[in-house]
């Protein structure tokens, strides 16, 4: 097995480095509480900011589907797949985030690697943070158009590289994530629709994180800095808030009218099952129907991070729920999990590459479906693997 040597060396590499991807099992819905591994633990780990992923009125919603479509869409959009359902939530999400428009892909990671390669090519530019989302990046490696990172979030940097380059390309685009995931801080979408204003430049932000939480009852980035109908392509993902799985691109109508003729895993992978996109519209209707769950979701947020802050952790440069606890060493970041797990409490430790060397942290997912309860237990877990760990 020579040929296999060289993975056998690269995964005990990463056991020796802390790097090693240790994958837990559930065998429960997602909630605040997960049996994790034959445990029942407490769950800081999910995206499921809103408790949507169980929630009754998306599970009924599923099942009707089910009854009326069967389980499968059958065909890839641009064939046979596009169903009713397909079209409705479209149109739903598009007047849910008041923009002109909206496509949907299978998942987050599709709706970025469909867009950008639909919108740049060989002689082309992308201007891209430098913290931006792995499905960012590779969209814009599949692209073939030359990739110019700016600093994080550093609007200045950004027009800086830009007028480096005037003249050396025939299209440009400016992506960035809209919430940064693994630190918690919010693109300044405003700055950066100013610069793309003053050099035509397409915008496009990504705003899986910020999706169902950014914004007037969850409606996102765009609607949190009051840009609807200013910035040509909003990302969003159905995966996280909002629960379910799938993705979409909200924006300019020639944009999306385009996305159907020439986005990738629109034309060549099957569409959204109809149960995936009835709960999908499900969601629609609850975040329309009231602000609570967003509301209680921040709410958690600030109590969480108040009280890390005041034990003494780094907390870092968190503006969202998202709540990074920094220990520096990957190593220490592990056993500072299994040190929670222990204590029945599940949060999990993000290293390189996901995050640069020497800032691993655990990341704490707050939810709305976490009861103060559940809060406090969290925080109590955190004080003693923090005292023990000597990080606090
Ligand atoms: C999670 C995430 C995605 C991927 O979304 P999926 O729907 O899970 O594929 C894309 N971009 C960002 C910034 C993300 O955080």
């Amino acid at each position: 097995m020579a040929r296999l040597d060289w993975i056998q060396k690269e995964i005990k590499n990463l056991k020796d480095g802390g790097l090693y991807n240790n994958i837990r099992t559930l065998s429960s819905p997602q909630g605040a509480w997960l049996e994790v591994d034959g445990r029942k633990v407490l769950n800081f780990c999910s995206n499921n900011y809103l408790g949507l992923a169980n929630d009754a009125r998306m599970v009924k919603a599923a099942q009707e589907a089910i009854q009326r479509y069967g389980v499968g869409s059958g065909a890839v959009r641009s064939i046979a797949g596009t169903m009713d359902l397909h079209l409705e939530l479209e149109k739903r999400v598009a007047a849910f985030k008041q923009s002109e428009a909206a496509i949907t892909f299978q998942s987050g990671f599709c709706a970025n690697l469909g867009t950008i390669q639909a919108l740049v090519g060989k002689r082309d530019v992308i201007f891209s943070d430098e913290l931006n989302h792995a499905s960012i990046i590779d969209g814009c490696r599949l692209s073939g158009a030359e990739i110019i990172r700016y600093d994080h979030c550093s609007p200045s940097s950004l027009e800086q590289v830009i007028k480096e380059h005037e003249g050396t390309f025939e299209k440009a685009i400016i992506v960035s994530d809209g919430v940064f995931s693994m630190d918690g801080d919010i693109a300044p979408l405003d700055k950066l629709y100013e610069i793309a204003k003053a050099h035509d430049i397409i915008l496009m932000v990504d705003d899986a994180h910020g999706e169902g939480v950014l914004g007037k009852g969850g409606r996102g980035i765009v609607d949190h800095f009051n840009l609807h109908g200013k910035v040509d392509i909003e990302v969003g993902t159905f995966s996280k808030a909002f629960g379910v799985v799938g993705g979409v691109v909200s924006g300019n109508a020639v944009i999306i009218e385009w996305l159907r003729q020439r986005g990738r895993p629109f034309l060549f992978s099957s569409a959204v099952t109809p149960p995936d996109a009835a709960a999908c519209l499900a969601a629609i209707d609850i975040l329309e129907s009231s602000t609570e769950l967003v509301d209680r979701l921040w709410d958690n947020g600030k109590y969480f991070k108040a009280a890390l802050t005041e034990m003494g952790f780094d907390t870092g440069i968190s503006q969202t729920p998202i709540t990074p606890v920094m220990l520096g060493e990957a190593p220490l970041a592990q056993q500072f999990s299994r040190e929670l797990f222990e204590q029945g409490i599940f949060a999990s430790a993000i290293g390189f590459p996901t995050v640069p060397k020497g800032k691993a942290r655990i990341r704490v997912m707050i939810s709305a479906a976490h009861t103060r309860d559940d809060l406090d237990k969290g925080l109590e877990a955190f004080k003693a693997a923090g005292k023990k760990l000597g990080v606090i």
